[in-house]
């Protein structure tokens, strides 16, 4: 059986790989950008004021003795979105607001709550000025031609601005997949369904659903009985119509598990089944020769979630060609046992510590069927194979589930 490390190596080596598209730049957020954005000039592109006040030369203000008030004659006032003026004469000084150019003849900008005008007079009210205080250099943050968002970056906020200030109207992105979710099980009904004493209602393809679209992919939803010609047709379209397919349930040892079976008649080439952890164990992965691929996650869903997040998001995140985040580590908050020679996915509540560390606190439950845990399960902890014992403190890789 294969190690959740190797697992791992081989989900990552059958990564889509996706076109890109052009997309508007309001579209364009939690999407995978594919292309570099440069600055088109310095940022900021001009000496730029930086408080509302007055801007002066500081030889004037050195110049002038030290013992009473400093004085600058008011000449006029420089606005942002105006184009730069000049100051001349010494002793003189222009009323400048936030982000206007500094003018010309000024170095210095001393803000109104540190001088008094009156009669066309500014007073100064202190006396520590340093020279070019309250000025934002040119090219001080960036300069024209540097490289400001790189290819994989997912787009947040903040390059959704930085793009739009350097005239980026479009922005070039990964294409999403087409993806299908499909739960298998004879006892599933749909969540409008009253289920009959002897059925539940499928839940995981919503949580699947649900966790692609922080990913911005859209995927639509099935569910098939456990007949193995019914699911040979229905896998077969959906095989056809989409790239990825995300079953759920049928990948264990029951009599009704029929996917691996069906995907195997469908030409599907599995690629691994099983893997050496706790909780979900079945899993099902493979490819086909034209570049599809199929998980197939077993049905408990506690195994649902935590195949989602440990193998299906990082899959689906190379596929976007998104650049690898590093891991996450959190320290074990108590003594935790584990004696199975296998990796354990512990269910685990994190919680930030004044100190600044973040704690796992393992959470009590029944196993991979326990769907209310899931509630309070903030992150699965994977507890290496070769150690049972593990004490408070212990640091170990988390694979977080909000
Ligand atoms: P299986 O992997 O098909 O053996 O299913 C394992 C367990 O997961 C069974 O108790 C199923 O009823 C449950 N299960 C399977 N699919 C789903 C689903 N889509 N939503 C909720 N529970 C499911
Ligand atoms: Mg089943």
């Amino acid at each position: 059986m294969l190690t959740a490390a190797q697992a791992t190596e081989l989900v990552l080596q059958h990564r889509l790989s996706l076109p890109t598209e052009t997309v508007s730049l309001t579209e364009a957020g939690g999407r995978v950008l594919r292309q570099t954005v440069c600055a088109d000039r310095d940022f900021p592109p001009f000496d730029r004021v930086a408080m509302d006040g007055i801007a002066i030369r500081f030889a004037d203000f050195a110049g002038q003795p030290a013992g009473r008030p400093r004085t600058f004659r008011v000449v006029g006032m420089q606005r942002a979105g105006q184009p730069q003026q000049t100051v001349t004469d010494a002793g003189t000084c222009l009323e400048v607001m936030t982000g206007a150019m500094l003018p010309v003849g000024t170095d210095t900008v001393i803000r109104y709550e540190d001088i008094s005008i009156a009669d066309g007079q500014a007073t100064l009210q202190i006396d520590d000025i340093v020279e070019q205080q309250n000025v934002h250099k040119q090219a001080t943050d960036r300069r024209a031609n540097d490289e400001l968002l790189s290819v994989g970056t997912l787009i947040g906020p903040a390059e959704i601005a930085v793009a739009a200030s350097v005239g980026q109207a479009t922005l070039i992105v990964s294409a999403l997949p087409r993806v299908a979710l499909i739960s298998t099980g004879d006892e599933l009904v749909g969540v409008s369904d009253t289920p009959l004493p002897y059925q539940i209602r499928q839940s995981n393809t919503y949580l699947l659903q649900a966790a692609l679209k922080s990913l911005s992919i859209r995927a639509s939803m099935y569910r098939v009985v456990d007949d193995e010609d019914l699911m040979a047709e229905r896998l077969g379209k959906l095989l056809a119509e989409n790239d990825l397919l995300l079953l759920s349930g049928g990948v264990s040892a029951g009599k009704a598990d029929f996917v691996p079976a069906v995907l195997q008649r469908l030409g599907v080439e599995q690629r691994f089944h099983k893997i050496d952890q706790r909780p979900g164990k079945p899993l099902w992965f493979g490819t086909t020769p034209g570049g599809k691929t199929v998980f197939g996650l077993p049905g408990n869903p506690v195994s649902t979630v935590l195949c989602t997040y440990r193998y299906v998001m990082p899959y689906l995140r190379a596929s976007l060609a998104m650049t690898p985040e590093p891991v996450t580590y959190a320290q074990l908050a108590t003594n935790y046992t584990f004696r199975p020679a296998l990796t354990h996915f512990l269910s685990v509540r994190l919680t930030n510590e004044p100190d600044g560390r973040l704690l796992a606190h393992p959470l009590p439950g029944s196993g991979s069927a326990d769907f209310a845990n899931l509630l309070d399960t903030s992150a699965f902890m994977e507890l290496p194979a070769d150690q049972s014992a593990f004490k408070p403190g212990d640091a170990f890789p988390i694979w977080k589930t909000v």
